[in-house]
């Protein structure tokens, strides 16, 4: 880990270092609960390995995003908002509410969502 990435939060949950709740692991990705949920169900799903956000997937990332959808789907199933449905989305960027600068996914549902997201 580089010296500028042992302030992010996410990579400390995913060191140990922070408590999470965490819900799925696989190697390369973590799903924990979001400390502030939105619904009934609001999980983070994250690559382990720092990747700032969104905009900086490249080529390199396409196994590892497999994964992680993977992941988040099998997260969905366990915790019984597949059939009722449910929503992946990643803010990117501070303008469209990033807070964390850890690429993660929310995975929400449990309840009715709007469209579009405001
Ligand atoms: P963003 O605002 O970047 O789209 O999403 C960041 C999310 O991370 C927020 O929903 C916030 O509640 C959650 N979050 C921030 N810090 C922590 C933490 O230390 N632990 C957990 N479990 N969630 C966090
Ligand atoms: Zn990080």
């Amino acid at each position: 880990m580089t010296e500028g990435l042992s302030g992010c939060v996410f990579c400390r949950i995913v060191a140990g270092e922070a408590p999470a709740e965490i819900v799925h692991e696989t190697d390369r990705i973590i799903a924990f609960r979001d400390r502030n949920p939105r619904a009934p169900v609001h999980v983070l799903v994250a690559p382990k390995d720092h990747v700032d956000s969104a905009a900086e997937i490249g080529p390199e990332h396409g196994d590892m995003l497999a994964e992680l959808f993977v992941v988040a789907a099998h997260v969905a199933r366990a915790e019984r908002v597949a059939e009722s449905g449910w929503r992946m989305v990643t803010n990117t960027g501070p303008g469209a509410g990033q807070s964390v600068f850890h690429l993660h996914f929310h995975l929400m549902g449990g309840r009715s969502m709007g469209w579009p997201p405001g």
